[in-house]
């Protein structure tokens, strides 16, 4: 049997912009919705590049807990939902021990509940923020949120203090160097990240899927 692959963009740490603590950030490729001021849309089209075994995944994540023992994990993309039965397995198959793992997406909560295979990755989610991203909501006091309509799910009281604590510092951005350019991360102003990046040197356009990079030669970030 062929095994299940994923397309995967980017894993980065130590990210602390989307959500509390140290934490592993893993951005999906591929996306439908084409929301309008969508913040990623370099990551609406999959790339032969892009892709990765579950199994080879599983162990990448591993390798990053055991050597950096993070305090939890951020899916988003691109639309996690849309590679659900490759995100849950990955997560099934992995060690890691989660602090919680907070999952990015712009279906809604209800939706992802009629399929079984995005209700087995909701599931594995301690927090969801689902909901597309509209333009004209998108509101600084909305935190961790690109727009005011989308919601936050908790998984307990516990996740949701610790959560709700983060969110008392407002947003965050983070800019990394990453592959010799800049990639602000966290959850930007309208149009925030790309003027963001240009000014810290990105050529206008460029972005790193681009590149067509192949998992198998990546030996990670760090
Ligand atoms: S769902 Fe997310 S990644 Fe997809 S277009 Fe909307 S904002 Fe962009």
């Amino acid at each position: 049997m062929t095994e299940e692959v994923l397309y995967l963009d980017r894993v980065l740490w130590p990210v602390t912009a989307l959500g509390p603590g140290n934490r592993v950030a893993l951005w999906v490729s591929g996306c439908r919705r084409r929301c309008l001021g969508c913040a990623n849309p370099e990551l609406w089209e999959r790339r032969p590049g892009q892709k990765i075994l579950v199994s080879k995944a599983a162990d990448f994540l591993d390798r990053i807990w055991r050597e950096k023992n993070p305090e939890g994990l951020t899916i988003t993309g691109g639309e996690p939902f849309d590679q659900a039965g490759g995100l849950a397995k990955v997560l099934e198959c992995s060690k890691a021990s989660w602090g919680d793992v907070l999952i990015y997406t712009g279906y809604k909560r209800e939706e992802l509940l009629r399929d079984p295979y995005r209700k087995a990755l909701l599931l594995k989610a301690d927090v969801l923020i689902d909901g597309p991203y509209i333009e004209e909501r998108n509101n600084p006091s909305a935190v961790l949120r690109g727009s005011e309509n989308q919601r936050i799910f908790f998984r307990d009281a516990q996740t949701e203090k610790r959560y709700r604590k983060y969110m008392e510092e407002g947003r965050q951005i983070q800019n990394f160097v990453y592959d010799y350019q800049i990639l602000s991360v966290g959850i930007h102003q309208r149009g925030e990240r790309l003027s963001a990046e240009a000014e810290a040197g990105r050529p206008s356009g460029q972005t790193e899927s681009g590149r067509n990079r192949r998992w198998e030669n990546e030996g990670g970030q760090k």
